[in-house]
């Protein structure tokens, strides 16, 4: 589903990623974890084609297609899905107005038929209620005055809605109280656990790992991948760190 193979980026001209190869199946969960600054954003980034992120060399192909030859709006209909680690808020523009454009423009790129008023509010609402998040807060300005934890939330609810075959999730589970941690960890099975479906998820924590079984562990230092392993290793990484382990 996901091949990237060499892959060097820059920003500002400062090499980020260092010879990145990572190669995700479809059907498959792979955790990225690593010491600050590793690179672990700038690979979400560079997937997602943000501006002022530079590819210098090295490929990545989603689903048969160069990914780095799409403009992100393509990206994004082609099914690549990314939770920011830090998300954005958008004054003015209302969670339900951002959410029912972006799946509405995802689904006219694909050909298929745009969702009326009413389609998308009920979707809208079940997958609110599916994250426990209270549907009043479809109404208010994207993150504007949420709290962390309910940013990660909204994200979630964002995914469930966009449906995506691929989902980047960039330390989706910090900020999260216990509770809150369970359910955006049974969200991202619900949504993308499935056998055409793969997720790529960057934490810091061993504990989102409990709720959302990885198939792989790699560890991301200094622009590239330096050890993989089963989730055996999210456990020996949490009780010796990244010093001991893959330096
Ligand atoms: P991680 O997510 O693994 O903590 P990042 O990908 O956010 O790391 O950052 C990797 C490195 O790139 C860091 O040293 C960071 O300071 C640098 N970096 C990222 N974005 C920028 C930017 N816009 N300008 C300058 N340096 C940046
Ligand atoms: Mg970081
Ligand atoms: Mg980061």
């Amino acid at each position: 589903m996901l091949q990237i193979t060499n892959l060097h980026a820059e920003v500002d001209g400062k090499p980020i990623l260092k010879g990145l190869t990572l190669t995700v199946n479809a059907g498959e969960v792979h955790a990225i974890m690593g010491p600050n600054g590793a690179g672990k954003s700038t690979l979400g980034y560079v997937l997602g084609g943000r501006p002022g992120y530079e590819v210098t060399g090295g490929t990545v192909t989603f689903a048969g297609q160069d990914l780095l030859d799409l403009p992100p709006h393509e990206r994004a209909a082609a099914g690549l899905f990314l939770g920011f680690q830090y998300p954005v808020e958008i004054p003015g523009v209302s969670n339900v107005q951002f959410l029912r454009e972006s799946l509405n423009s995802q689904r006219r790129a694909r050909d298929e038929a745009p969702l009326s008023g009413a389609e998308f509010l009920k979707l809208a609402r079940a997958q609110a209620g599916a994250l426990e998040m209270d549907a009043e807060m479809l109404k208010r300005p994207v993150n504007v005055g949420f709290s962390g934890g309910e940013k990660k939330r909204n994200e979630m609810v964002q995914m469930g809605i966009l449906n995506p075959k691929f989902a980047v999730l960039d330390e989706t589970d910090s900020g999260l109280d216990i509770d809150a941690l369970r359910i955006v960890g049974d969200g991202i099975n619900r949504i993308m656990r499935a056998p055409d479906k793969a997720v790529l998820l960057i934490t810091h924590y061993q504990r989102l790992l409990d709720y959302v079984k990885p198939d792989f562990v790699h560890v991301l230092a200094d622009g590239r991948i330096t050890r993989t392993g089963g989730p055996e290793l999210a456990h020996e990484l949490e009780a010796q760190g990244y010093a001991q382990v893959a330096a």
